[in-house]
C-alpha cells in the first residue's frame, strides 16, 4: 500500500524514501514541489529524474482528499470546499478573502463530539480525526484552486482541535517551518471549547500561535445547555486556561461568544463576562471577545440576536474597557457561517 507522504515528517519521508533517494538536496526538491508549487502528481516533479518520479509515484500518494463540492458566496465571494476522504467521508473548509487577505478555515476532525447545541458540525455523527496530511491538504488544495496565497489560517470549521492534539502539533509544524508553509505565528488560531490539559500542553510548546476558547455563557448551567458535550471542564477553568497560555506564551487570546437570542444575550450576561475577565486578569491588551450573532441552521431553533442586543452587549464590554468585535457572517447564503458547516 501507498503511503501518504502529507502524512509524514521531513525525517519520516526520507526514512521510508531512503532506498530510491540520494542525498538531501533531493529531498529538499521534493519538499519545494509538495509545499511551494502545490504539486498533486510525481510526474509533475520534472527537475527529478524519470525512473525517480516513477518510484516515488508507486511508493507515495500526494493526495488524500477529493474536492467534492465547492460553493461560492453571491454576497461576499466566501468559498465552501467540502471534501471527500479516501473512505468516503465528508467534512469542510471555507476560503475567505477580505480586503486582499485571504483565510482559511479548516477542519480537524469528522463530525465533532462536542456537540454544540447551536451547530451544524455538533450534529453530525463524530467519525474520526483527520490525519496531519488531511489536514495540511486542505490548504494545499484550496490555494490550488484559488490560485491565492494564506495569509491566516483558523482551525475553526468541523470538529475540536484540541481533541486532535498530536495532529494539530504535527501541522502546526509544518504551517510555521520555513521549509513547509512559513506562515507567521500570529496568523494562525486554534479554536478550542476549553480541553484544558490540551490547551496547557499547547501553552507549553509555545508555538506562539493565537488562541480562541469558546466560552459561549458565563456560567455553567448555560454553559452545559449550549456544549452539550462539555467534557465537565468549568467556565472559571476554561478562563484560568486562557490566562495560563498568555502567560506562557505572550501570544493573544480571543474569548468567543455565540449570541443568542433569550438564552445568553442579556445585559446581565454583558456584564458578568466582564467581572469574569477581570477576575481572571483576562481585560488587557492581548485579550478580545469575538461575538457571534447566532446564525441560522435547519433544524436547531434558536433565534439570531437583535442587532440592539448585540451592540449593547459589545457597548458593555467596551465601557469595562474589553476589546470586543462582532464577527460578520461570512457566506451565510451557502452555509459557510460560523456554525453552520453540517450536511
Ligand atoms: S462549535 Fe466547534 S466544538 Fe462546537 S460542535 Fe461546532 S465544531 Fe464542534
Amino acid at each position: 500500500m501507498k503511503k501518504y507522504a502529507l502524512d509524514m515528517t521531513g525525517k519520516q519521508f526520507k526514512t521510508a524514501a531512503k532506498s530510491i533517494i540520494d542525498g538531501d538536496y533531493r529531498l529538499s526538491q521534493i519538499a519545494k514541489w509538495i509545499y511551494e508549487k502545490k504539486s498533486d502528481s510525481f510526474e509533475n516533479f520534472t527537475n527529478l529524474p524519470k525512473e525517480l518520479r516513477e518510484k516515488l509515484s508507486g511508493k507515495f500518494l500526494l493526495r488524500a482528499l477529493k474536492i467534492a463540492k465547492k460553493e461560492k458566496s453571491a454576497l461576499d465571494g466566501t468559498i465552501r470546499y467540502t471534501f471527500e476522504t479516501l473512505d468516503k467521508k465528508y467534512f469542510f473548509a471555507v476560503f475567505l478573502s477580505t480586503g486582499g487577505r485571504n483565510s482559511l478555515c479548516i477542519s480537524s476532525q469528522i463530525g465533532c463530539p462536542v456537540k454544540c447545541a447551536f451547530c451544524h458540525s455538533g450534529k453530525v455523527k463524530f467519525a474520526r480525526n483527520l490525519s496531519g496530511g488531511e489536514i495540511i491538504e486542505q490548504v494545499l488544495q484550496i490555494e490550488n484552486d484559488t490560485g491565492e496565497k494564506t495569509s491566516s489560517i483558523s482551525f475553526m470549521a468541523m470538529g475540536e482541535p484540541m481533541l486532535n492534539f498530536p495532529n494539530i502539533v504535527f501541522v502546526l509544524n509544518s504551517l510555521l517551518s520555513n521549509k513547509g508553509f512559513g506562515i507567521n505565528k500570529r496568523r494562525i488560531t486554534v479554536s478550542s471549547m476549553g480541553v484544558i490539559p490540551a490547551v496547557k500542553k499547547l501553552a507549553d510548546k509555545n508555538f506562539g500561535i493565537r488562541l480562541a476558547l469558546s466560552l459561549h455563557a458565563v456560567d455553567q448551567k448555560r454553559r452545559k445547555r449550549l456544549v452539550l458535550n462539555d467534557l465537565g471542564f468549568r467556565v472559571e477553568d476554561i478562563l484560568e486556561a486562557g490566562k495560563y497560555y498568555l502567560k506562557k506564551t505572550n501570544s493573544h487570546l480571543t474569548i468567543e461568544y455565540a449570541l443568542i437570542k433569550g438564552i445568553n444575550d442579556f445585559t446581565a450576561d454583558a456584564h458578568k463576562l466582564a467581572r469574569l475577565l477581570k477576575r481572571h486578569e483576562l481585560i488587557n491588551s492581548n485579550v478580545n471577545v469575538s461575538l457571534i450573532p447566532f446564525n441560522s441552521v435547519v433544524n436547531i431553533k434558536f433565534q439570531s440576536p437583535d442587532c440592539e442586543a448585540v451592540q449593547r452587549f459589545k457597548n458593555i464590554l467596551k465601557f469595562n474597557r474589553i476589546t470586543a468585535n462582532i464577527r460578520p457572517a461570512k457566506g451565510a447564503d451557502i452555509k459557510a457561517a460560523c456554525g453552520q458547516l453540517g450536511y
